[in-house]
C-alpha cells in the first residue's frame, strides 16, 4: 500500500492520538492515529479522536477553510469505497466507519456555528440550560405571530439573518478570548434566531405556496 506512510503523517500530533494500539488483523503495534497499520497496510477502525485531529488539521477555532476542503478531498478519496470493493468485510466496514466519521468531523467543522458548539463542547463549557436574553427575538416572533404577507416574513427572515451573522462573529469573538459565558449566551441568541428564521420560512410557505416574491408584496409592507 503506497499510501500508508503518507496517511499516517497526515494528522497532527496534538490529541493525545500518539499512543499505539494493536492492529486489528496483524495483531503489531500500530499508531492510534494512524488510517492504516504501518506494518500490513490494512485499514484501521475508526477511532476516538476530536474532528481536527481526524481531519489532519490543528485544533483552532480559526480554520484554515482551504485547508480544510483539501484535506477532506485527499481523505475522501483515500477512503472511497471503491478502493475496498476487493477486500474483505472487516476492510470495508472499517473503511466505511471512517467515512462517516470524516464526514461528521467535516460538516461540523466546515459551519462556523456547528464549530463553535463543539468547541465549546470540546472543552467542556457548554452550558445546556442557557437562556436567550435577547428581546429582539420575542420581538420578531411577535411579529411573525402576526405576519399575513409573504413579504413580512420574508422581511423579518432577513432581519433574523443578519442577526444571526453577527451573532456567529461574536461567537468566535468571544470563543478566541475564551470568554466561555459570553459564547453560551451567544450561542442561545443564535439558536433562537436560528428557530426565528426556520418559523419565518414556514409560515411564509403557508401564506404564499410556490410563490417567488412580487412587487406588490414587497411595497405593501413598506
Ligand atoms: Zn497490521
Amino acid at each position: 500500500m503506497d499510501n500508508v506512510i503518507e496517511f499516517n503523517d497526515f494528522a497532527v500530533s496534538s490529541n493525545n492520538m500518539n499512543g499505539e494500539t494493536a492492529c486489528w488483523l496483524c495483531q503489531k503495534s500500530t499508531l492510534l492515529r494512524a488510517l492504516f497499520c504501518q506494518h500490513c497496510g490494512t485499514i484501521q477502525p475508526a477511532r476516538p479522536m476530536d474532528h481536527f485531529a481526524r481531519l489532519g488539521l490543528e485544533s483552532r477555532i480559526d480554520i484554515d477553510s482551504d485547508q480544510l476542503e483539501r484535506q477532506y478531498a485527499v481523505l475522501k478519496r483515500t477512503l472511497d469505497p471503491m478502493r475496498f470493493a476487493i477486500r474483505g468485510m472487516g476492510e470495508r466496514n472499517h473503511a466505511a466507519k471512517q467515512m462517516e466519521a470524516l464526514e461528521v468531523a467535516y460538516r461540523t467543522l466546515r459551519d462556523p456555528l456547528r464549530r463553535g458548539r463543539y468547541w465549546l463542547v470540546l472543552h467542556e463549557k457548554e452550558i445546556k440550560e442557557t437562556k436567550a436574553d435577547n428581546p429582539m427575538i420575542a420581538d420578531l416572533q411577535g411579529e411573525l405571530e402576526k405576519a399575513t404577507l409573504a413579504a413580512q416574513c420574508d422581511k423579518i427572515a432577513q432581519k433574523a439573518g443578519n442577526a444571526l451573522e453577527q451573532g456567529v462573529m461574536g461567537l468566535m469573538q468571544s470563543l478566541r478570548t475564551q470568554n466561555w459565558q459570553l459564547a453560551n449566551a451567544i450561542l442561545a441568541e443564535v439558536e433562537g434566531l436560528e428557530a426565528v428564521l426556520s418559523d419565518a420560512r414556514a409560515r411564509r410557505a403557508t401564506i404564499a405556496p410556490h410563490m417567488g416574491l412580487s412587487d406588490d408584496e414587497l411595497t405593501s409592507v413598506k
